[in-house]
């Protein structure tokens, strides 16, 4: 090949055109349905395996656990030869203050006509450190039912109460008419806090609902003294101006509504159904007292680029998305203390990497590049998902899409494909083609109490009006895999047996991405990028880009 540069104008041409010709044959040019890798769990697994290892100490954001596992998705990256697409090399490197309680240092008690009645953290209630805790709060409690102000269903849940100056008791959940994408968003912490502030209250009590709870309280119990983070720019700070954040027990929530007129086994029932929910003023106070440990904390994202083949597209990216943070050390149950995260989400990170490995091994090309990253501090609240959307290392409006995966959970055969954001953009008719394909159903999200939607990176997208999509291995209602799932979740979610000791369906997770890679093909080499339903709630986000 060197020889080209002694030869002479017309030659060079005429031979250049030679080698462009037999270059263009050795690409593959066989469409994006034929094209796409196949997938057989086992390489999936072996990620997972190396992730979720006792090594990486459940992968703790700040932790070198996580730098570990991150130089090691790193070196994957490298090794497939994709390009760093980070301000770092392939590190996005983003601050975080975190917050710990001192219970030590801390009190909590419920007044009854000047009375104080001592509340015990950990069992009765423990503080929420998501919110930058007042040192001393005294109010007044309310209670605000499902506390959502939602205009677009003319609901709101504080139009006939006082709220100024008080602390909102709000019981999780939503009224059964709305739908789960506008219920999931305005139970997001910055709708939340949004709507709090302008109601002057100066801090909440949430009372999980009980036919909702992923996790049990005596496991939760066990978290409340875990750091939680904020990112240390100020342009993400939420929770400014409110200063009392708890969550009750809601075994013990019945004591907050005596004297009320109203009991929470009442509302609890109104609330299991969905049904609206009074709202109405409580006769007590709640006295607290908070000490908190702050410290810096340094993490990063890690993005790394193939690009598109297209000259006219090259400059658009498929965002391929997860998380690879997760718990790291905590309270031990059953003598062990590694949250290893195997499912949450080692499970998805493995996944991207392997789809960048055997789209690398297969030489496939999509028109447009594809982004693949590594998201930390999601365990924090979307916090590392949510700099990257907002901070992009790519320019912002040239992010197209972002198909996230979080914890798909392959533990049984997959026969229906669970797609959050199905009904919200052109992203579902890739999905359903995708799924229909492999000869997989696809459902929508059938649990809208749980707030999926909102629970994953997919969002920090979706708030900056990029159509999005997050998956799962689904179940039918009332069938075995829905107790199977459901037992999954009370037994090991956030509990250091989701590791890899764990039973896995290696040809349902081999199926999923099949499924996952098909997609992400489709919409890179789609004629036109993706865009939101006119019907749609999220299309309001679309101008942010
Ligand atoms: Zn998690």
């Amino acid at each position: 090949m060197t020889a080209i540069c002694i030869r002479g104008g017309a030659d060079l041409l005429k031979y250049s055109a030679t080698i462009f010709l037999f270059l263009s044959l050795l690409v593959p040019r066989v469409s994006s349905a034929q094209s796409a890798p196949t997938f057989d769990g086992k390489s999936w697994w072996d990620y997972v395996k190396v992730l979720a290892d006792d090594n990486m100490e459940g992968r703790e954001t700040g932790s070198p656990g996580l730098a570990r596992a991150s130089a090691y998705v790193v070196d994957q990256l490298k090794k497939d030869g994709l390009q760093p697409a980070g301000n770092k090399g392939y590190y996005q490197p983003v601050k975080f203050i975190s917050r710990q309680i001192d219970e030590s240092g801390s009190s909590l008690a419920l007044l009854r006509d000047g009375k104080p009645q001592k509340v015990t953290l950990g069992e009765e209630a423990s503080f929420n450190t998501r919110v930058d805790l007042a040192p001393e709060t005294d109010a007044q409690l309310v209670f605000v039912g499902y506390g959502l102000h939602v205009p677009e269903k003319n609901y709101n849940d504080y139009a006939g109460v006082n709220v100024k100056g008080k602390v909102a008791v709000i019981f999780s959940g939503s009224p059964s008419d709305m739908s789960s994408a506008l219920a999931s968003h305005y139970q997001s912490s910055s709708e939340r806090a949004k709507e709090l502030r302008a109601v002057g209250a100066i801090g909440f009590i949430t009372i999980p609902n009980p036919a909702a709870m992923d996790i049990p309280w005596s496991r939760m119990k066990l978290a409340r003294t875990r750091p939680s983070m904020e990112l240390a720019d100020p342009m993400f700070n939420d929770w400014k101006g409110v200063g009392l954040a708890v969550t009750w027990n809601p075994e013990f929530a019945e004591e907050l509504f005596d004297g009320s007129g109203h009991t929470f086994a009442e509302i609890a029932e109104l609330g299991k159904e969905r049904k609206p929910l009074p709202t109405f003023p409580l006769t007590l106070s709640i006295q607290a007292k908070t000490r908190l440990i702050t410290k810096k904390v340094e993490s990063a994202n890690i993005v790394a680029k193939l690009p598109g083949s297209d000259t006219q597209f090259a400059g658009q990216y498929v965002v391929i998305s997860a998380h690879l943070d997760h718990l790291g050390i905590g309270e031990p149950i059953n003598g062990d203390k590694i949250y290893n995260g195997a499912m949450d989400n080692a499970s998805g990170s493995a996944l991207v990497l392997d789809i960048a490995d055997k789209l690398h091994a297969s030489g496939v090309k999509t028109k447009r590049s594809l982004l693949f990253l590594f998201v930390t501090a999601e365990e924090k609240g979307l916090l590392g998902s949510r700099y990257f959307a907002s901070k992009p290392t790519v320019p912002k409006k040239d992010i197209i899409a972002d198909l996230n995966t979080d914890m798909f959970l392959p533990i049984f055969p997959l026969k229906i494909l669970t797609v959050y954001g199905l009904d919200e953009s052109t992203l579902g008719e890739d999905a359903r083609e995708a799924a229909k394909k492999n000869g997989v159903e696809v459902q929508a999200d059938p649990e809208p109490l749980r707030n999926i939607f909102i629970r994953s990176d997919q969002y920090s997208f979706i708030k900056q009006g990029v159509p999005s999509l997050a998956m799962k291995v689904g179940y039918a209602k009332g069938s075995p895999e829905e107790a199977t799932a459901m037992k999954w979740l009370h037994e090991r979610y956030h509990a250091p047996s989701d590791d890899v000791n764990q039973p896995v369906d290696l040809e349902a997770a081999g199926k999923f991405e099949d499924i996952a890679a098909d997609i992400a093909i489709e919409v890179a080499d789609a004629p036109a990028p993706p865009s939101w339903n006119s019907d749609s709630f999220f299309q309001r986000f679309a101008g942010g880009k």
